[in-house]
Formats: structure tokens, sequence, C-alpha cells
């Protein structure tokens, strides 16, 4: 059998950025200031220029940046949280462990994200029933494409809701020329190793352009402290950056426009090549994507399961995003109120994503596209 494709391939990009990557965590070595070092501050002010954002504010995670945001609105018992049910699990987790509710929306059958028309539905069921305070909705921008922004910013104002983008999978995306991480009220995204900017460890950071908030974040991450060290302004958490994967993620980020460029070369291969033999990802209109997942769709699951293993057999690898919707889940379902997700459940039995990374190569596409045909023949 022939060497597998990796599915991704930390090594190969460890080593186009080897030298600058040593560079930079021999000095982390040298000062010894592990925790909110030069490299922290650093970072933040490279990535609020990347998406245009005037503040930036790292944090241990992007689950950690999810619940920091709500932390900073007082979200909690009572309140209902707006979120799609086919996404990851951060999600629906963060309002679930501050006591809030989330309520499950239906997404886009060919984009894949949450569908404004039905958002629009849950609000009003919710506020019908009179039980829970609708408060916040998040746009989760799946798969590396963005959510429809525009009418989410319009809902949100509409209903008085906090409007937070989970930008976890997508940041280096853009919609109207912009980059993403500047739509919504906050946005929080992560550098789990295999996001398309990937730290080598956890990490995520926030994003917003109102002061008051930024500052909240900062304290909040760092257990509520005030302006001096031990004074105690509110609950907060652990939830910092440290400086080695600061580090890390700057010797990441001076090459991460190139390899966006590589992941949309990809992206178009398999567009071309796959587009009459299987359903290819439809893209959001005037925006790019990060492409931290390519997704098809096979006709039911019985051919998705077939496909998966035929490419298996030859040697490429792929991944199921996401066998159950949200509210499907044992730990949500009875958080659900019963409404249909008609679309979460069809897409989690016929998605497939096949490898996207930048250190694909041309014979890799080549081997993925002739085994995808192969199999959907
Ligand atoms: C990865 C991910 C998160 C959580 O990020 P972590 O850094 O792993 O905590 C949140 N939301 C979505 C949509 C994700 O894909």
């Amino acid at each position: 059998m022939k060497q597998p494709i990796p599915f991704l391939d930390l090594k190969a990009q460890q080593a186009r950025i080897a030298a600058d990557l040593r560079r930079r965590l021999d000095t982390v070595l040298e000062h010894c200031q592990f925790i909110l070092g030069p490299e922290v501050r650093e970072l933040e002010a490279e990535l609020a220029k990347f998406c245009g954002a005037k503040h930036c504010v790292s944090v241990s995670s992007g689950t950690d940046a999810l619940q920091i945001a709500m932390m900073a609105e007082d979200i909690g018992r009572g309140d209902a949280v707006f979120l799609p049910a086919f996404t990851y699990t951060a999600t629906a987790e963060v309002p679930l462990v501050l006591g809030a509710t989330p309520v499950f929306v239906d997404v886009d059958p060919r984009t894949f994200q949450i569908d404004p028309a039905h958002l629009l539905q849950r609000i009003e069921k919710v506020r019908a029933e009179g039980k829970l305070k609708p408060r916040a909705i998040v746009g989760v921008d799946l798969f590396g494409q963005p959510a429809d922004w525009p009418a989410l910013v319009d809902i949100a104002r509409r209903y008085d809701l906090f409007l937070l983008d989970d930008l976890a999978q997508s940041f280096g995306g853009s919609l109207h020329g912009k980059m993403l991480g500047t739509q919504a009220d906050a946005t929080a995204t992560s550098f789990f190793p295999s996001k398309p900017l990937g730290a080598y460890g956890d990490g995520g950071a926030l994003f917003t352009e109102s002061d008051d908030r930024a500052d909240l974040y900062r304290s909040l991450r760092t257990h509520g402290e005030g302006k001096t060290r031990y004074e105690v302004l509110r609950t907060g958490m652990n939830g910092r950056l440290d400086s080695m994967q600061a580090a890390v993620l700057l010797a990441k980020l001076a090459v991460f426009p190139e390899e966006l460029l590589a992941r949309e070369r990809i992206a178009r291969a398999y567009d071309q090549r796959l587009g009459n033999a299987v359903v290819t990802p439809k893209r959001v209109d005037n925006s790019t994507s990060a492409w931290a997942i390519y997704a098809i769709l096979l006709p039911n699951e019985a051919a998705r399961d077939r496909t998966q293993a035929a490419l298996k057999a030859d040697g490429v690898p792929t991944a199921i995003y996401y066998p159950r919707p949200l509210h499907r889940q044992p730990a949500y379902s009875g958080q659900h109120d019963g409404s249909a997700l008609p679309v979460s459940e069809d897409l989690a039995g016929r998605i497939l994503a096949l490898p996207i990374h930048p250190d694909l190569t041309d014979q890799d596409v080549d081997r993925v596209c002739e085994a995808v045909l192969a199999a959907a023949s």
C-alpha cells in the first residue's frame, strides 16, 4: 500500500519555519518571562493589525475566549444563547458552563453556516414562551468561511442581543474585502494546533472594537484583577496565553498569508475536479475562506461511509465534522426543546472532509481527486 497522505502535516510546516521558530523560542528561554512576556504583546499587536481590529486580547484557548466574552456580558442563569446545532461542542458548552441555555439553530444546507431565517424563528419562539431571556447570538464561521454577518448584525440590533463571532475555524477568512475579526461585538478565535493558525499547544484570542470590553477581557483572563495585581474586582479565571505559544504563533503568522493562498489553490483544484462527481462546498458570496476544512457531501450515509472506507484503503485520510449535531449529543439533548433541525441532521450523515493543508503537494491533490472520483463512480 502507498504511504498515506497526511491529513495535517505539522512536521512539514515546522521545517519551513524552523530558523525563525528556533530563534524566537531561544529568546523566550533567555528572558524567562513565560507569562505575559514581550512575545504576547507583540503577537496581540500583530493579530490586531492582521484583521484590522482595534483590540486583541490573547487567551488560553478558543473555548476560554468564548467563556471570557460571555462572562464579560454577565450571561448566566435564565439567559438564552442562540447558536448553530452544526458546530464544534465548545460553542454550546460555554453557555451551559455559565448556567445559560443554548438554543440550537439550523444551518444553510449549502454553505453550512447558521441560517438567519431560522434564527429569527427561534428568537421569536423563546420570546413567546417567556421562560428564558434572549441575550446573545453566537455566529460560528464554520470550516473557514464566514457566517452571514450582515443578516446576523441586523437581527442582533433588532432584538438588542450581544453578538459574538466564534472564529475558531476561520481566522484568515474575509467577507466583503475585510478580514474576519470585526463583524460582531466581539470575536473569539482558537490557536489549537489543527486550526488554520495553530500553536504548539492550546491558545486563543479575543478581538473587539470596544475599549471597555478589551479592559474587561484583560481583567477576566487574570482572575478579575484590577489596576494593581492584588486588587480583585470580579470573578475571573486563569485564561492567559503563554510566551512560548506566542513565539510559535509569531513564527507561523509570518508565513500565514502564503499558507492561506496554498489552501485556496487546493480548494479550487478540488472544486474543479470533483464538482461533477460529488457536492463540493458552496462559497459564501464576496468572501474568502481560511479552508480549515474542505467538506464534500455524498448522497446518503451509506455512500459517505463507503467513500470514507475506499479512500482510507487508497491512503487518503478523511474526517467527519460532525457526525452528530449538538442537539443529538447526550450532554445537550436535555437542553433542546424538540424543534426540528433537519439540515443539521442531514449534513451529519452525508458530510466528509478531505485533506487540505498548505504542505499538500500537487501529487497528493491528484491522489485525493483520483480516489474520490473512483469511489464516487
Ligand atoms: C476549535 C473550536 C473551538 C474551541 O477552540 P479550543 O481552542 O480548542 O478551545 C470553539 N469553536 C469552534 C467552532 C471550534 O472549531
